[in-house]
């Protein structure tokens, strides 16, 4: 399902092969009711093809997979002649990076006015769209693990896509998204073209 080599979610495609998609292909995340061991997520993906496909993903592939968790290779380990799992090395490192105050994801919430940890089952809407101010980044709109606001911060395709790659400046939407509307994808899309980011710092302090 993820792939930690290439940090990309494998979905199928209606139209043949399986997409290989990284998060930053997200466009809409939403939990589905019901499902809790594990939660089961639906994605609305842009696919290579062209076309944006729904897929699912559990709580387990979308969080923890990206730290290595789910790796399925091994290597041979020339210090004692023995295949070890990959999986166990990535988390590892991932654990270790964490208890030295690095997190795999980090976003500015604007209701807390502070920087904050997430996960990538934070993540609620992602778009390109804000061509205009800065070539190449990313909109995305955070539901807020601590307080539940949500906040939309204007970030590099890398501070999405790769663990532990954190943006050291965000933009940050100057309100909150209006809720209840019913095209929010589009209208979170309008917003990252016209309304106003002030930039912050992302210094973590866990
Ligand atoms: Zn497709
Ligand atoms: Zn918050």
């Amino acid at each position: 399902m993820y792939d930690p080599l290439t940090s990309t979610y494998s979905f199928a495609c209606p139209h043949g092969r399986a997409a290989r998609v990284p998060l930053s292909s997200f466009r809409r995340l939403e939990r589905l009711p019901g499902a809790a061991h594990p939660a089961v997520y639906r994605v609305l993906f842009d696919c290579r093809c062209g076309e944006d496909h729904l897929g699912l993903v559990s709580h387990d592939d979308l969080d923890w997979a990206p730290l290595g968790a789910a790796a399925e290779i091994s290597f041979r380990n020339l210090m004692t002649d023995r295949d070890d799992s990959l999986a166990i090395e990535l988390t590892d490192l991932a654990a270790a990076k964490i208890r030295a105050g690095e997190w795999p994801w980090s976003f500015f919430c604007l209701h807390e006015g502070r920087p904050r940890p997430m996960t990538p089952s934070a993540l609620t809407l992602v778009a390109p769209g804000a061509i205009a101010r800065r070539d190449g980044s990313f909109g995305i709109a955070v539901r807020c693990p601590g307080c539940s606001a949500l906040s939309v911060n204007l970030v590099t395709q890398e501070h999405v896509d790769i663990p532990f790659w954190n943006d050291t400046r965000v933009g940050v939407l100057d309100h909150v998204l209006p809720s209840g509307a019913d095209r929010v994808l589009d209208a979170f899309c309008a917003e990252l073209l016209s309304a106003r980011f002030d930039e912050k710092r992302l210094d973590l302090e866990l």
